[in-house]
């Protein structure tokens, strides 16, 4: 496995695998589990493997929440190499957004409901960081966890609309033994925080938005609403002390 820090670096890297098919899975590090799913499906069919590594600033609000985003580059490079990644894109966030940078993309009606209600911003830093590592790798195929579904959505609804020549894969959902949707930001519950926090996955197996709504009285909720995405989904966000957590489960359960 060979890591790259700058665009011209991963593009020559890349330059000699262009005759098989080159897989995309981004991150943003701290991997788990969810992480791995992705890797081992663009594995299971992609001649090369690319992760990239790169905590977005510009699809963070406040700045406490880049600033205490976990990070552990030994750790998820040690992770990427045994989950048969072929090369890592770790470039600075100079490398991304260089002095003067001005060009964003924004999806307007996905990107601005819901998630981006409550998180002005974000998927635009989302898009358009997206729309750049796509342009680096030139993937034919990209992977993405349905645990963020309106991620799925925003990014879909651009490659239409851009007529980008890649796939998007959105893999399901990974959860740990009791039912809480894997994430990075777990490791920032105590564990009576991570008890409440159990609230979120039982009220979205309702699959219904009431009673979702009664099941989590007492959290601090932001939404718990019918996503309009496909498949529709019933989607929540809620903080349990300073952490926000989201999930979503599909409303028609898939066999
Ligand atoms: P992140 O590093 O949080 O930006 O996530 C990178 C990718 O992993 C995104 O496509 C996420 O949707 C996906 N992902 C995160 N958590 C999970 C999970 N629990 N199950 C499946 N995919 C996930």
């Amino acid at each position: 496995m060979r890591t790259c820090r700058t665009i011209s670096d991963i593009r020559t890297a890349l330059e000699p695998r262009r005759s098989g098919t080159v897989g995309l899975v981004p991150t943003m590090g701290a991997l788990h589990a969810g992480h791995l799913s992705l890797l081992a499906a663009a594995r299971a069919e992609c001649t090369t493997v690319v992760m990239s590594l790169f905590v977005n600033p510009a699809q963070f609000g406040e700045p406490g929440d880049l600033n205490g985003y976990p990070r552990d580059e030994e750790r998820d490079l040690a992770a990427a190499a045994e989950a048969g990644v072929d090369l890592v894109f770790a470039p600075s966030v100079e490398e991304i957004y260089p002095p003067g940078f001005q060009t964003w993309v924004d999806v307007t009606e996905l990107g601005s409901m819901l998630e981006g209600e409550h998180r002005p911003g974000h998927f635009r830093g989302v898009a358009t960081v997206c729309l750049k590592l796509f342009t680096i790798v030139r993937p034919d195929l990209a992977y993405f966890g349905q645990k963020d579904a309106q991620q799925v959505a925003v990014l879909r609804q651009m490659i239409a609309d851009l007529a980008l020549e890649l796939e998007l894969r959105a893999l399901p959902t990974v959860r740990d033994i009791d039912g809480l949707a894997l994430s990075s930001r777990n490791g920032n519950l105590s564990p009576a925080e991570r008890r409440r926090a159990l609230a979120l996955p039982r009220a979205l197996a309702t699959r219904d938005p009431e009673r979702a709504r009664a099941l989590l009285d007492g959290l601090q909720v932001d939404y718990v609403e019918i996503a309009p995405f496909d498949p529709p989904v019933l989607a929540a966000a809620v903080r349990v002390g300073s952490t926000r957590l989201i999930d979503n489960v599909p409303i028609q359960e898939v066999s």
